[in-house]
């Protein structure tokens, strides 16, 4: 449920008003825009009088948000939100690109990546510890220990840093990493989505694989739910009946996110092709579409990589595809 308040309501009488639903056991979130302030109101709204309410001096309208999701939803935020990551806007205009291999292999493909991608145009450095592999036989990530180089990474560029969870014993480790990943494959985790919105760190939330968007808001909502606010949605692909790439981008996940939700929607055209050169035209696409920034796996030497090098840019493709972005996003304005 919201309550849209009148232009001139004053503080005061907001917080009155903001007080009494407090006392009719309700959460409250403000959200206070440029043209309007709207109330959203979480919990069991069955005992609230909609005609008493809007009745009011100060309330313009009342209306019962008939989705289930409540605090992800843009009726109850208007305004896009702006995620600040240690300084790295995203949302709201505010467009970042996330960039750095798959993995963290060793101190020096770390460092030389990190560099590599932030004089290309990248503003947060990604790479997985902790690694969801389809095979128990593969790397799965150097776990701790990649972290720790995760963190020389950032002492070296101060690159804020975007990596993986996929267990909550192991949030003490992400204590300096920037943004949490919940990857593809936990979408779903419930728990690990609760025990992250308890956190107050910036979550990214990709899309499971075969999930709708409404999955994915409900996702997101658990986590908001929480009280944590700081979340990123991303598109990742998802499985159709197509083979010849790795998955199908659903670009169209960005418009229509971006009517559903006021989180910050990125795009990452690495997990979704699967293939290196069809990264540059899905950036400038998603770019051109709308979303809010973009993941890219680079890695200085590919053809080497323990995970994902076939999707994998180096440090100089990836800077064009940078210049190729900002001059799209020049474009549109
Ligand atoms: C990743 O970003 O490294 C990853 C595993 O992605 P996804 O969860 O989208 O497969
Ligand atoms: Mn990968």
């Amino acid at each position: 449920m919201i309550t849209v308040l009148k232009n001139g309501a004053t503080a005061e009488q907001r917080d009155k008003l903001i007080k009494w639903f407090e006392q009719q056991g309700l959460k409250v979130n403000v959200s206070v825009g440029e043209f309007q302030t709207v109330l959203g109101l979480v919990g069991d709204t069955t005992q609230i009088d909609d005609e008493l309410v809007g009745s009011l001096e100060i309330v313009e309208t009342i209306k019962r948000i008939s989705e289930p999701y409540k605090r992800v939803n843009r009726k109850f935020h208007p305004d896009d939100s702006v995620i600040d990551v240690n300084g790295v806007k995203i949302g709201g205009g505010n467009f970042a690109i996330i960039a750095g291999p798959c993995s963290v292999e060793s101190k020096e493909q770390i460092i030389e990546v990190a560099r590599g991608v932030q004089a290309g145009g990248a503003s947060m450095l990604r790479g997985g510890a902790f690694k969801p592999r389809t095979s128990p036989y593969d790397f799965q990530g150097m776990k701790a220990e990649g972290i720790e180089l995760l963190e020389e990474a950032k002492a070296d560029t101060g690159m804020p840093l975007v990596s993986e969870i996929m267990n909550a014993n192991h949030l003490h480790l992400f204590e300096n990493i920037d943004v949490v990943q919940i990857g593809a494959r936990n979408m779903q985790n419930f728990e690990l989505l609760k025990a992250v919105g308890k956190t107050d760190k910036t979550v990214l939330l990709k899309r499971g694989l075969a999930n709708t968007l409404k999955e994915l808001l409900m996702s997101a909502e658990y986590i908001m739910a929480e009280g944590n606010e700081n979340v990123i949605l991303c598109e990742r692909g998802i499985r159709t009946f197509e083979t010849y790439t790795r998955n199908t981008l659903d670009l169209s996940a960005v418009p229509a996110l971006k009517e559903l939700t006021h989180l910050p929607v990125v795009i990452d055209p690495s997990h979704a092709t699967g293939i290196a050169r069809m990264v540059e035209p899905m950036a400038m696409a998603a770019a051109a579409a709308g979303a809010d920034g973009l993941m890219i796996e680079v890695h200085n030497n590919p053809a080497a990589a323990l995970c994902d090098g076939k999707q994998s840019l180096t440090p100089e493709q990836f800077a064009r595809v940078a210049e190729k972005v900002r001059r799209i996003r020049e474009a549109m304005i």
